[in-house]
């Protein structure tokens, strides 16, 4: 054992990743095990404190996530290097198996025929003996299967580029590993993510990242040694495109100093608004009275580089507001900018002042009102409310009657003790014919009333904007939570006529919720536009089903960003007695 064996955890986590790639490979029951050593990846490779400390201070088995199997595999990785586990589970494949296997049709017998034979270990020395025609005499192979073999192949590749998008959330912890990594070289001070992921998109197809360093090429050679590449797709001096072994696409764009804003805004996209920003920057430069105007203040040639150090910088030289990227989607913001009228105070995070929507162990919720309160107040929030489900969602162990005077009990000795001030509150179902749950009596009683849709989505269209709407014309002052059931890359949103709705909710006592929930998202940023323009209120939840999915709050206000959502729009960020006012029932 020495020393300079000892792996990083990206190394680590990347041999984890191997050993259950393998066990994928072996199948059956093996399968099992190749889950918890890929969700034993990415712990280690996500993890903020030094692997070295906790291996020999004996921690490992306190991470969530790490048995003892997994821990004395961790432990011999670090200390030396290798894992008797991967060592004999390679023995029983041949090299370059995890590759190949991803070949649709090309069985594990097949690759260690192809193997024997012609020494094939990799998708490229495949592709090349194909193409001389070497694997037309290997026994069981023949001239057609070589063809079918490049054809597949080609599609392969193609497939690979365009095909599975990963979802925010993912995508954010796999982008923050990157980043951490990168991290690490020297002579680079920005590391910013782009493309859909710094838009905050529902699921990203390519996680961009972009480095600002005077040392380009290093920065991308020291990238493509991250042991979780698998693949490298594209490959320039100052730019790559890799695939990591759970899948993930990273592409790396290595910029210096004078040209990272541009790159920057370059990457970030959407192409749609990079187009028009083009379009417009060249339609400026043919015309010779603006360039005339122009070099007066700044001195065209120099602004290319030096003076543009920011993204704020070239949107100020195209003549044009600053455009946030949530926004950049050409959904005319752009026209709004040159305009001058984009609006400047969307809500961000900080202007949050109370957690909304959060459940706990009343319903299907993991904390309690205490724990849920202080997490809350940790935060720096002034007030939280607890909406548990109703009785109607029974499956959510939905408060009956007299669980939720216990509840209000329970409320008020916490209160005692915490100074974030907790409202009672419900997530009242609203029930098949749009009545809400609970008597109207208990209903006026509460401080706060999200009022959501858990149950018969499939109703045809009419019939659930008859529901809706009938729930947002109760009396009582209610939320529109998790507005139109979607929950993303799982269930669409369900159908009804969302302008109709908007129309009546602009009428009544209702707001409607931009539920943080990483899985909903909802309601997307189109209909939050469509709801502003009827001057129809909002809050931004968490739904919170545990004190960690209080972070939500992130994801919430990025939603509510893409809608264009300005901090006075938001009811949740008013302060406590001012929000108690507004969203009070009765
Ligand atoms: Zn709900
Ligand atoms: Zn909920």
């Amino acid at each position: 054992m020495t020393k300079n064996k000892r792996l990083d955890k990206f190394a680590i986590a990347a041999a984890l990743q191997e050993i259950a790639a393998l066990l994928e490979l072996k199948g059956g029951k093996d399968r099992f095990k190749a889950r918890a050593y890929q969700a034993g990846a990415r712990v280690v490779g996500g993890m903020s404190e030094d692997i070295g400390e906790v291996v020999l201070e004996n921690r490992l088995t306190s991470i969530r996530g790490i048995g003892d199997a997994l821990a004395s595999q961790i432990e011999q990785l670090y200390l030396t290097g290798e894992s008797s586990v991967l060592r004999g589970l390679k023995k029983e494949f041949p090299p370059g198996i995890i590759e190949l296997s991803g070949v649709p049709g090309l069985s594990t017998s097949k690759i260690k025929i192809l193997h024997e034979a012609l020494g094939i270990t990799s998708i490229a020395e495949l592709k090349s003996a194909a193409e001389a025609g070497k694997i037309r005499g290997i026994k069981g192979f023949g001239a057609k299967t070589e063809g079918k073999l490049l054809e597949t192949i080609a599609n392969h590749r193609q497939r690979a580029k365009t095909e599975e998008r990963l979802h925010l959330h993912r995508a954010l912890q796999t982008a923050a590993q990157v980043s951490n990594y990168l991290q690490t070289a020297r002579d680079t001070t920005d590391i910013s993510y782009a493309g859909s992921l710094r838009r905050w998109k529902e699921t990203v197809g390519t996680i961009r990242i972009v480095a600002n360093t005077k040392e380009p090429a290093a920065l991308v050679e020291h990238f493509l040694r991250f042991p979780l590449i698998v693949e490298v797709m594209e490959q320039m001096e100052e730019a790559c495109t890799v695939r990591l072994a759970e899948g993930a696409r990273v592409s790396l764009v290595s910029a210096r100093p004078s040209e990272f804003a541009l790159a920057l805004l370059m990457e970030t996209g959407s192409n749609a608004h990079v187009n028009k920003l083009h379009q417009i920057a060249s339609d400026e430069a043919n015309r010779p009275e603006a360039k005339g105007k122009r070099r007066k203040s700044s001195g065209r040639k120099s602004a290319r580089s030096s003076e543009l150090q920011t993204e704020e910088d070239i949107y100020n030289q195209l003549g044009m507001q600053y455009i946030p990227p949530e926004l950049r989607e050409d959904e005319g913001e752009i026209e709004a900018a040159l305009a001058g009228n984009l609006p400047e105070d969307l809500v961000t995070v900080e202007d949050i002042r109370g957690m909304v929507h959060c459940h706990t162990t009343y319903s299907d919720g993991k904390h309690t009102i205490e724990e849920m309160a202080r997490a809350a107040e940790a935060m720096g929030m002034k007030y939280v409310t607890i909406t548990d489900h109703s009785p109607t969602a029974f499956y959510a162990g939905g408060v009956t009657l007299d669980r939720l005077k216990r509840q209000w009990d329970e409320i008020d000795e916490v209160q005692e003790k915490v100074k974030v001030r907790i409202l009672r509150g419900t997530e009242s179902d609203i029930v098949a014919d749009g009545h809400l749950d609970y008597p109207d009596k208990i209903l006026e009683q509460f401080d706060v009333i999200v009022a959501s849709i858990h149950s018969r989505y499939k109703m045809d269209s009419a019939k659930m904007t008859k529901r809706i709407v009938t729930a947002m014309r109760q009396p009582v002052f209610k939320i529109w939570g998790h507005a139109l059931g979607r929950l993303i890359q799982r269930r669409p949103p369900f159908e009804c006529d969302v302008e109709s709705i908007l129309d009546v909710i602009a009428e009544s006592r209702a707001a409607i919720e931009v539920n943080g929930d990483p899985w909903r998202l909802d309601m997307e940023p189109r209909w939050i536009r469509a709801a502003r323009k009827r001057k129809i209120k909002f809050v931004i939840s968490v739904d919170a089903h545990s004190t960690g999915a209080l972070n939500n709050l992130k994801y919430g206000v990025a939603m509510a960003r893409r809608g264009w959502l300005r901090k006075s729009e938001v009811l949740n960020t008013l302060g406590t007695g001012a929000f108690v006012n507004a969203v009070r029932p009765g």
